[in-house]
């Protein structure tokens, strides 16, 4: 999608922070984190969010799922992670492309802000 934020940071178009990249997804240093750590898992492909989801997306949020623990572990999360998906504008969903915010080494706030 052209206009799209994280598919031009997927492309590589816009500059990220990036911690970890293959080729379904990638995932970097959230701009504005809300704890210590805070990374985002973006998938390459443009999903707008959670209600867009198809059956034909089970194998890429599988491999989503199963890669948090393994970016988890590189960023030193021993001690434990939040993984959240805001889905509309409710939720307050900024950015129109799926992705999984992944918070560690604490600074926990619910709701945040
Ligand atoms: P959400 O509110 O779930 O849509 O989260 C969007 C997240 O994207 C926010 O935490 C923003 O700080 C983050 N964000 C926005 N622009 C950028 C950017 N250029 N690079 C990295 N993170 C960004
Ligand atoms: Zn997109």
């Amino acid at each position: 999608m052209s206009d799209c934020l994280f598919c031009k940071i997927a492309e590589g178009a816009i500059p990220s922070n990036k911690v970890y990249e293959d080729e379904q997804i990638v995932c970097f240093h959230d701009i504005e984190p809300q704890a210590p750590v805070h990374v985002l898992i973006v998938p390459k492909k443009h999903i707008k969010s959670l209600d867009e989801l198809t059956s034909d997306d089970a194998e890429l949020i599988s491999h989503i799922m199963l890669k948090i623990k393994d970016i988890a572990a590189e960023l030193g999360l021993e001690g434990g992670y939040r993984t959240v998906i805001n889905t509309g504008d409710d939720a307050f969903q900024t950015v129109k492309h799926l992705h999984f915010h992944i918070l560690g080494k604490r600074k926990l706030t619910w709701p945040p802000g």
